[in-house]
């Protein structure tokens, strides 16, 4: 038996792919089924490719929003730098979608199929403690039972250090940047959104993405330095932000009411501890930057990559090293390139003129086809 710590988007993606292969498994969460508030996720071609093989992507589509233009906007003076052509791009090239969708409505669809598939889900139940050795593993249930199983696979997301076992070092950087996200009506907001496309306003302190996520319901995502963060009032005052942002862009960051969340780094995909039956999976193994809109893509193909492994019944050592093969260097190349845009969407003077040069002279496609990489990925 397998044991899946955390019923979030990786652990039912490993979920449904291991029962395709009829492997026995179980699902334990600290909450019980209410979804949390409903946030906005960007589903590109290589993650729409994983729900596609879990069988999913044909049920969410009606809820989903194509999007055909990613339009990258100066928050300086709202001029656009450039609009990438994704949707026309991606069928082109990936014979996919690019879409945008309420987190929620996802989560619920892959949490109905896992359901469907009488898959056990234990609600309510906090994973505490985890005790794995090559002779033993069990998991602890809200502190007070103790659970043995086969294999541990950890996809409770990103505070999972106490999870690992004591020989794995977990270094986790604190990033620079928190992100803040609000969703709202679009006959509030004092801007020219369209249902099919993302708008990204760059500025030296912060970066604002909105894209839609339900009928005439935007998600807004802000990633600001962190040291603009006011801890009083937990929120981020548009006028308190320094730097190259429009009146109007400023107004609209004061305007609104933010939940934020600070955000860390780090890959847990190592070579150590090969010889022990713990897996982990999506944020709990990889924090990354939102800055590529990659966490939850990384999540599925995490889940979907680790089923297949332990399909294969292997050694522990021989699974660990297939999985570090398949997902260390690809998971590495995401939080570099976040990481790069990070640095590029808030360039500041000679630099941010010369990153808008760069923006405006080249086309669309050139831009996208940098990202074929990702989203082309056959898992
Ligand atoms: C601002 C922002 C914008 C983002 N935008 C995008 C985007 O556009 N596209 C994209 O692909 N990604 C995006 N992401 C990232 C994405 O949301 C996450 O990477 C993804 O949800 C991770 O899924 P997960 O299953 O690994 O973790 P989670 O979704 O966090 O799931 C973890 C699960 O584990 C459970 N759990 C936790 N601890 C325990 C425990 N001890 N015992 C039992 N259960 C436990 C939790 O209740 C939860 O259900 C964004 C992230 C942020 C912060």
């Amino acid at each position: 038996m397998h044991s899946i710590i955390g019923a979030g988007i990786a652990g039912l993606s490993c979920s449904i792919s291991l029962t395709e292969k009829n492997i026995d498994h179980e699902i334990f969460d600290k909450y019980s089924k209410n979804s949390p508030k409903a946030y906005g996720i960007q589903i590109s071609p290589n993650a729409s490719n994983i729900l596609r093989k879990l069988g999913v992507l044909e049920k969410i589509i009606p809820q989903m929003h194509k999007i055909e233009t990613i339009e990258l906007i100066s928050a300086r003076d709202e001029k656009t730098l450039t609009c990438l052509p994704i949707g026309k791009f991606a069928r082109e090239r990936y014979h996919s979608d690019y879409y945008t969708i309420n987190r929620n409505t996802l989560h619920e669809s892959l949490r109905n199929l896992a359901e469907e598939n009488k898959t056990v889900i234990n609600y309510n139940s906090e994973i505490t403690s985890t005790c794995v050795t090559e002779e033993n593993t069990s998991i602890s249930i809200n502190k007070n039972t103790t659970h043995h199983t086969n294999t541990v696979i950890l996809s409770s997301g990103i505070n999972s250090e106490s999870l690992y076992p004591a020989t794995q070092k977990i270094l986790r950087k604190k990033l620079k940047f928190r992100a803040f996200r609000a969703t709202l009506n679009k006959n509030e907001i004092p801007l020219n959104l369209e249902m099919n496309k993302v708008n990204v306003w760059l500025g030296d302190t912060m970066h604002l993405v909105v894209y839609p996520i339900d009928v005439n319901v935007f998600n807004f995502v802000l990633i600001a330095k962190e040291k603009y963060y006011n801890k009083v009032n937990k929120t981020i005052d548009g006028e308190n932000l320094p730097g190259n942002i429009s009146k109007k862009i400023n107004e609209l960051i004061s305007s609104i009411k933010w939940e934020s969340w600070s955000l860390n780094e780090s890959c847990t995909i190592q070579k150590n501890n090969f010889n022990l039956p713990i897996f982990s999976i999506g944020d709990s193994a990889h924090p990354m930057p939102p800055h590529l809109a990659q966490g939850a893509g990384m999540a599925l193909e995490d889940g979907y990559v680790l089923a297949e492994i332990l399909a294969s019944k292997r050694t522990t050592e021989e699974m660990h090293q297939e999985y570090y093969k398949k997902r260390f260097s690809r998971v590495n190349k995401v939080i570099r390139n976040a990481n790069m845009n990070g640095e590029i969407f808030h360039l500041n003077g000679v630099l941010e003129h010369i990153r808008n040069m760069y923006l405006k002279n080249l086309s669309g496609d050139f831009h996208l086809s940098k990202y074929d990489w990702l989203y082309n990925y056959k898992v």
